[in-house]
C-alpha cells in the first residue's frame, strides 16, 4: 500500500486486479461488435514443401483491429470469445473467408494449394458440424483435399468423445486432420493412439531455440520420427533462421512454417508469390 500526495492510500493489489478486470470487460464489450463492425480479417501465412522449398499452402490467422484497442492478437480474444461462445460466430467468419480466399487461389495459381484453418472445441461439439463443412466446401467448389483443420490437444482432452466421431467423419469426407502445437499439452503420445491425425505440427517452442539448446534438437528430433513412423506429414512451426531450417530439413521434416519462409499476410496476393521474406529470397 502506498500514500499518495493527497493523503489518501492505495493498494497495488487493487489497482491491478481492477486494472485487469476493466481490460477484460473492455476486451468483451468490444469483441461482441467486432464481427458486425467488420473489424475481424484473415491473415495467410505460408507453409512450404522443405524437399522442394514450394509453398504448398497457407494457414488462416484471424486479427482484429478495434480503433479504441488498436490490434488485439488471437492469444487475448480467442479464449474470450471461447468463454462467450461467439467462437461460433467467429469461426464460421474463418471458415467462409478463408474458404473464398482458396478457392480463388487455387483457380488462380496451377498448382496445389492447401488451406489451413484453426478449429476451435466449441465448433467441433456442434454434432453436424463435418456435414457443415462439407456444404462449406461444396458452396466454394473446393476439394476436401485442400482443406486440412488444425485442432490442439487441448480441445481433445475436453470431449474425447465428439472429437473422435468429428475427426472420424471428416477424415471420411477426405478432409485433413492436424494435431497443432504438438508437444505442448498434456499426454500427447496417448493423442497419437487414440486419434488417426494426418499432419503433425511441432510446436514453435521446440523450434525457436534450437542453435543453442542441445535438449531441444534432441526432441524435436524424436518427434519428427515419431510422426515419420506413424505415416503423418511433419511440419515444423516457427522457423525463423537458416540454422532452424538446416536442422528440421537434415531430420527429414516434411514441411516447415514460420517467419523465414513469410510471416502472416493480408490476401491481396497469392502467398506463393512474392511479399514472402526477402530473407530468404534465395529460396524462389
Ligand atoms: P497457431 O495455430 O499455433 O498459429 C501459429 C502462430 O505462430 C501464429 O500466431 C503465427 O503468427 C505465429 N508464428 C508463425 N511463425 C512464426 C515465427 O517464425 N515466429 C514467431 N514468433 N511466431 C510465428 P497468431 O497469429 O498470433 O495466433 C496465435 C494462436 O491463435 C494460433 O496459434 C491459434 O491457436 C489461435 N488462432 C489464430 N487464428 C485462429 C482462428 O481463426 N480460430 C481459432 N480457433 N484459433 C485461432
Ligand atoms: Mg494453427
Ligand atoms: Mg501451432
Ligand atoms: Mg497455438
Amino acid at each position: 500500500t502506498i500514500s499518495k500526495a493527497d493523503g489518501s492510500t492505495h493498494s497495488f493489489f487493487n489497482q491491478d486486479t481492477q486494472a485487469a478486470l476493466n481490460l477484460r470487460y473492455q476486451l468483451e464489450s468490444h469483441l461482441v461488435d467486432a464481427l458486425n463492425k467488420n473489424e475481424l480479417s484473415l491473415h495467410y501465412q505460408p507453409f512450404i514443401n522443405l524437399k522442394n522449398q514450394k509453398v504448398i499452402g497457407a494457414e488462416a490467422l484471424l486479427r482484429w483491429h478495434n480503433p479504441i484497442l488498436g490490434n488485439v492478437t488471437p492469444d487475448r480474444f480467442i479464449a474470450l470469445a471461447e468463454r462467450n461462445g461467439q467462437i461460433i460466430d467467429i469461426g464460421n467468419f474463418v471458415l467462409h473467408t478463408a474458404l473464398a480466399q482458396a478457392a480463388k487461389w487455387c483457380r488462380e495459381l496451377d498448382q496445389e494449394f492447401k488451406i489451413a484453418i484453426n478449429i476451435s472445441p466449441l465448433q467441433m461439439r456442434n454434432p453436424r458440424f463435418s456435414e457443415h463443412i462439407a456444404d462449406l466446401l461444396t458452396l466454394y467448389q473446393l476439394p476436401p483435399t485442400a482443406l486440412e483443420l488444425e485442432i490442439t490437444e487441448g480441445m481433445l482432452m475436453q470431449d474425447e468423445h465428439i472429437a473422435h466421431n468429428a475427426i472420424q467423419k471428416l477424415q471420411e469426407l477426405g478432409i485433413r486432420i492436424s494435431l497443432d502445437d504438438f508437444g505442448t499439452g498434456y499426454s500427447s503420445l496417448s493423442y497419437l493412439q487414440k486419434y488417426s491425425f494426418d499432419t503433425l505440427k511441432i510446436d514453435r517452442c521446440f523450434i525457436n531455440k534450437l542453435e543453442e539448446n542441445e535438449q531441444d534438437r534432441e526432441l524435436t528430433k524424436a518427434i519428427i520420427a515419431i510422426g515419420k513412423k506413424l505415416n503423418l506429414v511433419v511440419i515444423a512451426e516457427g522457423v525463423e533462421t537458416l540454422e532452424q531450417d538446416a536442422f528440421i530439413r537434415h531430420e527429414e521434416c516434411d514441411l516447415g512454417q514460420g517467419y523465414l519462409y513469410g510471416k502472416p499476410i493480408t490476401a491481396h496476393e497469392p502467398p506463393v508469390s512474392g511479399l514472402l521474406s526477402p530473407l530468404n529470397n534465395h529460396y524462389f
